[in-house]
């Protein structure tokens, strides 16, 4: 059977990497969740005062990092997810941090650091067989991907959702400022001029406000066997 790529894109905390890894696992393809490449340089450049108080990024300062960034991803057989390496050292649970979350969109709209991880995403892509989700997979990354998803969701759904995981973790964080973090990023993504946040024309809509995981995962499946067998 034909190895296809599928592409999911959305909001923030729309439930895309949940799905993206079902639908991975399922079909036996490599999952690739583009957003925490973004915030592994995010990590990277906390970790080098790149970023000041006030959420400034040193543009230029960060340019001048970027060949020091180094990302893998090493798969985990006790998550069962592939997470991301920082210069060799697996950082998969820094990267969810607040405080990753509250700057990732300011560095993930400086041209360079996209063509930098786009470059590196279409390579993992190339040979089909995937399932990549993040903001511009089925516009820029893979537009050619043969099945393309697009999530949405209700922003108090996302809100309670990601609250609730957050403190699944154990990680202090108020419900307000979770939703403020997912407006203030969906704002960002969808309105930087590189590649921005956006709906592919041919990708399927969906809207899982009022759907269970169960039901959002038979529907993708059923699109993506359509396709595999067309
Ligand atoms: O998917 P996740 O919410 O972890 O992504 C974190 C951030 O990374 C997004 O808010 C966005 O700023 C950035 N991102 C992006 N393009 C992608 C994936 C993520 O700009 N393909």
């Amino acid at each position: 059977m034909k190895r296809i790529s599928i592409a999911i894109d959305g909001l923030s905390a729309s439930g895309k990497s949940t799905l993206a890894q079902g639908v991975a696992r399922a079909l036996n393809y490599l999952y690739i969740d583009t957003g925490a490449m973004y915030r592994a340089v995010t990590l990277f450049a906390l970790r080098e005062k790149l970023i000041d108080r006030e959420g400034q990024l040193d543009e230029e300062g960060m340019k001048a990092a970027l060949p020091r960034v180094y990302l893998t991803f090493r798969f985990n057989p006790g998550s069962g997810k592939s997470e991301v390496c920082l210069n060799g050292r697996n950082v998969e649970k820094e990267i969810r941090s607040h405080e990753v979350s509250r700057h990732v969109s300011v560095v993930a709209r400086l041209p360079e650091v996209r063509e930098k991880l786009v470059l590196a995403q279409r390579r993992m892509g190339e040979t089909g067989g995937v399932v990549m989700d993040g903001r511009d997979i089925g516009t820029v990354v893979l537009p050619d991907a043969e099945v393309k998803f697009f999530m949405t969701a209700s922003i108090e759904a996302r809100g309670q959702r990601r609250f609730l995981e957050l403190q699944r973790k154990g990680r202090s964080v108020s419900l307000e400022d979770v939703v403020d973090n997912l407006k203030e990023r969906d704002r960002i993504d969808s309105t930087r001029d590189h590649s921005p946040l956006m709906q592919a024309e041919d990708a399927i809509v969906i809207d899982n406000s009022d759907l269970s995981i169960e039901q959002q995962f038979d529907h993708m499946m059923a699109c993506v066997q359509q396709v595999l067998h067309a």
